[in-house]
């Protein structure tokens, strides 16, 4: 549906500029504590197969951080599978899809897990916060408040993607890829 393709070069920057807020948190956090549980690492993992990054690069950008907290050889060991997996090169051999908002909003996190929807999972109080850290602030943070309070969590992403980006979204945020690749769109015109 796209052909968009990232490298590892490229994440920190895209991380920034296109990544809903879902995928920051899980980037933010691998980067912070150099691990994600079992649901973080798959709902990330997939969202970065779906923007098109490749196998050797995703296994370069998990064993990067993994081995400064486990060591190299708990990663290939405990890890390595399970990003090959996702990209349906081990066990049943499905190419795993990206989860869909819909998906990651009824998911419920555990606790220590980074995993769900930051308009669904997050405080009040802490969504405020990383909303701010995006550059969304005024009557479009209270815009966004009011709908998560409603329960309209896509709803409060989309207001989100267009105050960050200037830029209506007419379509509505259904989908961390698909925000990915309308933010992309606006970005590279
Ligand atoms: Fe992620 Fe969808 Fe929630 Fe936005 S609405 S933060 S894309 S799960």
């Amino acid at each position: 549906k796209d052909n968009i393709h990232i490298t590892l070069k490229d994440i920190d920057h895209l991380a920034n500029t296109s990544f809903p807020l879902c995928m920051r948190h899980l980037f933010y956090k691998l980067r912070e504590d150099h691990h994600l549980k079992h649901g973080g690492r798959m709902q990330f993992g997939l969202f970065l197969k779906g923007v098109g990054l490749s196998l050797d690069d995703a296994l370069a950008f998990w064993r990067d951080e993994f081995s400064k907290k486990v060591g190299l050889d708990r990663f290939e060991k405990e890890y390595a599978y399970g990003i090959r997996h996702n990209f349906g090169k081990e066990g049943k051999r499905i190419d795993y899809t990206p989860f869909s908002c819909q998906r990651i909003i009824s998911s419920v996190p555990s606790v220590g897990n980074h995993n769900g929807c930051p308009y669904r999972h997050f405080s009040d109080e802490n969504l405020r916060a990383a909303l701010g850290k995006m550059g969304v602030g005024g009557r479009s943070l209270d815009d966004v408040m009011d709908k998560v309070k409603n329960h309209h969590y896509q709803l409060a992403c989309t207001l989100t993607f267009e105050a960050i980006h200037s830029s209506s979204c007419d379509t509505g945020i259904n989908h961390p890829n698909q925000f990915f690749v309308e933010s992309q769109k606006i970005l590279q015109s």
